[in-house]
């Protein structure tokens, strides 16, 4: 289907296609930030403040946050999770010198959805889900954090938690040829070096990696950092469409608990709850239709401006069936958690909402039938 690289005269793609144009046309506002700059929030990691640069001068964009960086192939390729040719073709069949944001929905290539990964992708993506949980085991930094913020070790081994140390994986893939995909499905990224060269990277390097299984099988990482840096973002995840964290464990659940943060998640998992969460403050409508048999959904959401604003969307998506749950002086699930009175605290805070669900009920019948 795809054909070779070299039909394609890849200078003339790069002239021809303007990477703040392409950028700006798949979905990332630019804003001008300064001389030949444009700065956005960058798509290939959750960008809280724009870390996204592009250059005019020789067209390319670095990720500040995350350490994405390329040309305006790296980026069709990346952003639509495309082959090198198939890049090349995608871009060809745009019209050129684009000024504003021609890309048509219906023929825009999608996001990566991680639901649907090829035989050999998933057996890579399971690879490195098991790399990731033996290295915790092994590296006492990395399990002294989890540790530190409360989630039992019982938890760690359901879950399946890892740590990337930044080197085993690619080692231990190039005994079993799994380079290549590994640098498609983001594990594994090839930044350029000052001096031309370029090497592997470990893209969750350093990282508390979090999968997402079903059926026991890691569909999808998102690692957390060990310690708070400025410049480092707390999370990183792989890029495409994010799957829910904790997908089966809420699915067909008649009494559910959406959590933001992933650690607030595992938190909740540690008391049994059917707990999942977006990773975020949002899901879009489409993707909501695994809580149909959901009762109740009750909200942990942050109490800062993005939880509340969250909470206002979500009560708007699922009506009768939102509960957002306000927890102690702005602290989240995870916070409370470690406190030694907060799962005390959470379920007296949860049987009030409960009782208050029962009573407002008994109000609707009665209101009903009188
Ligand atoms: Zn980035």
């Amino acid at each position: 289907m795809s054909a070779p690289a070299s039909r394609y005269d890849v200078a003339a793609l790069r002239r021809d296609y303007p990477l703040v144009n392409v950028i700006a046309a798949s979905g990332v506002a630019l804003q001008p930030a300064g001389p030949g700059r444009h700065k956005g929030l960058c798509p290939f990691h959750d960008d809280r403040r724009p870390s996204l640069v592009v250059y005019a001068d020789d067209q390319h964009f670095h990720c500040f946050a995350c350490g994405a960086h390329g040309d305006v192939i790296d980026f069709v390729r990346h952003r639509f999770d495309l082959g090198f040719a198939e890049a090349c073709a995608w871009l060809a069949g745009q019209p050129p010198h684009a000024e504003q944001p021609r890309v048509n929905p219906v023929t825009a290539p999608r996001e990566r959805r991680w639901d649907r990964l090829t035989l050999e992708e998933q057996i890579v993506m399971n690879t490195a889900g098991a790399l990731y949980h033996h290295l915790l085991w092994r590296e006492p930094r990395a399990l002294a954090y989890v540790r530190e913020r409360g989630i039992p070790d019982w938890v760690i081994r359901e879950c399946a938690l890892g740590y990337a140390d930044g080197h085993s994986l690619e080692g231990f893939l190039r005994r079993r040829s799994g380079l290549r995909l590994a640098e498609r499905l983001g594990l594994l990224r090839r930044p350029p070096e000052p001096n031309g060269t370029s090497r592997l990277r470990e893209f969750l390097a350093g990282r508390i990696v979090i999968p997402e299984l079903r059926g026991g099988q890691c569909l999808w990482f998102i690692g957390r950092c060990l310690a708070d840096e400025p410049d480092k973002p707390k999370y990183l995840a792989l890029p495409g469409e994010r799957p829910v964290l904790g997908f089966t464990r809420a699915a067909g659940q008649r009494e559910v608990f959406l959590c933001e943060g992933a650690f607030d998640y595992l938190t909740a998992v540690s008391w049994k709850l059917a707990a999942f969460s977006p990773c975020g403050t949002r899901l879009p409508a489409d993707r909501l239709g695994f809580l149909a048999r959901a009762q109740v959904v009750y909200g942990v959401l942050d109490g800062d401006a993005a939880g509340e604003q969250g909470s206002a969307r979500f009560g708007e998506q699922l009506g009768q069936r939102w509960q957002p749950l306000t927890l102690p002086e702005g602290c989240d699930l995870n916070d409370l958690g470690r406190q030694a009175d907060g799962r005390a605290a959470f379920f007296r805070l949860l049987d009030q909402a409960r009782q208050a669900r029962r009573e407002e009920g008994r109000h609707e019948r009665q209101s009903a039938a009188g």
